[in-house]
C-alpha cells in the first residue's frame, strides 16, 4: 500500500483504524463471553464431582465391618443387594451362595454365618479352637465305633 500525505487518503486510514478497533473490541468481548460459558460450566462440573466423591461411612449388614467408600458406590453395592450394603468380601461370599439359593436367602444365610463367627470365634479364638478339636475328636471317635462295631460283627467268631 502506498503512503499518501493528502487529506482524503489519511481520513480513510483513520476510518479503517476505527472499524478495525470496533470490530477488535467486538471479538475480545465475545471471547470473554465465551470464558465466562467455561467457567459457568466448570462450577457445574466441580459440583456433581463433589457428590461423587462425597464420603459416608458403611456398615456391612452381614461382618459388621465399617468402611468410609463414596456415596455412589454405596448406592451401586446397595442395588445389587437388595438395599442392603455388604463389604468386598462379603459380597464375594454372597454372591457365591447365590448360585445355589436367592440373594436374600443367600445374604440371611451368610449374615448368620458372620454373627457366629463374631460371637464365637471372634471373641475367643483360643476357646473356639478346643471347641472345633473336640468336635473333630468327637465325630472322629463316633466314626470308628461305627467302624468297630461293624467290623467286630464281621470279625468276630463265635
Ligand atoms: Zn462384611
Amino acid at each position: 500500500m502506498s503512503v499518501c500525505a493528502c487529506e482524503v487518503h489519511r481520513f480513510n486510514a483513520q476510518h479503517v483504524d476505527e472499524g478495525n478497533q470496533q470490530r477488535l473490541r467486538k471479538v475480545v468481548s465475545d471471547v470473554s463471553k465465551e470464558i465466562e460459558k467455561y467457567y459457568c460450566r466448570l462450577e457445574l462440573e466441580r459440583d456433581e464431582f463433589g457428590a461423587i466423591e462425597e464420603v459416608e461411612q458403611a456398615e456391612c449388614q452381614c461382618c459388621g465391618l465399617k468402611e468410609d467408600c463414596t456415596v455412589v458406590y454405596i448406592r451401586e453395592v446397595e442395588k445389587c443387594f437388595y438395599g442392603k450394603w455388604v463389604c468386598g468380601l462379603c459380597s464375594e461370599a454372597v454372591k457365591e451362595r447365590v448360585g445355589k439359593v436367592g440373594m436374600q436367602d443367600a445374604l440371611n444365610s451368610h449374615r448368620d454365618f458372620c454373627q457366629e463367627y463374631n460371637d464365637t470365634t471372634r471373641l475367643n479364638p483360643k476357646l473356639s479352637l478346643t471347641l472345633s478339636m473336640r468336635e473333630i475328636a468327637k465325630r472322629s471317635l463316633e466314626n470308628r465305633n461305627s467302624k468297630g462295631l461293624k467290623l467286630s460283627r464281621t470279625i468276630s467268631y463265635p
